[in-house]
C-alpha cells in the first residue's frame, strides 16, 4: 500500500521514534507546529476515524492509555498538551493513515484554525 505511515511502520522511511510497541508507534512530526509535536499511530492501517470499526475498540483504547506515558516522556504532562485527530478534508487531514497529534511545550489557542 502506498501509505507514508505504513512505510514508517515497516521501517522503509526513517522516523524519530519516541514510543513503540506491537500495536502502536509514536514518532516526531517532520514539520513540528509546537516545541513538542509527536504523531501517535496504530501500526495497522486505518484510513481515518471515519474508518474505525468495533474491532478497533481495544487498539484505540490502548492509544488513549499510552498518551499519558508519551506525554510524561516528552515532559509536557504537568503543563498540559493537546491531542488532535484531523479527519477528512475539512478536518485538515493530509495523511490518510489514522494519527493523533500530541502537541505541547507552548500555550495552545482555542478555537483551532
Ligand atoms: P495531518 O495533516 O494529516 O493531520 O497530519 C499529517 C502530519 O504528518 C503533518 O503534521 C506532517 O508534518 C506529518 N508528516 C508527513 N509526512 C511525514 C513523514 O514522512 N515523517 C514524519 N515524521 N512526519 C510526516
Ligand atoms: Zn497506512
Amino acid at each position: 500500500m502506498d501509505c507514508i505511515f505504513c512505510k514508517i511502520v515497516a521501517g522503509d522511511i526513517p522516523s524519530n521514534k519516541v514510543y513503540e510497541d506491537d500495536k502502536i508507534l509514536a514518532f516526531r512530526d517532520l514539520n513540528p507546529e509546537a516545541p513538542e509535536h509527536v504523531l501517535i499511530i496504530p501500526k495497522k492501517h486505518i484510513t481515518s476515524l471515519n474508518h474505525v470499526t468495533p474491532e478497533d475498540h481495544a487498539l484505540l483504547g490502548h492509544i488513549q492509555v499510552k498518551v499519558r506515558e508519551i506525554a510524561e516522556f516528552l515532559g509536557v504532562s504537568e503543563k498540559g498538551y493537546r491531542l488532535v485527530a484531523n479527519t477528512g478534508d475539512e478536518g485538515g487531514q493530509t495523511v490518510h493513515h489514522l494519527h493523533y497529534h500530541l502537541l505541547g511545550g507552548r500555550s495552545m489557542k482555542w478555537p483551532p484554525g
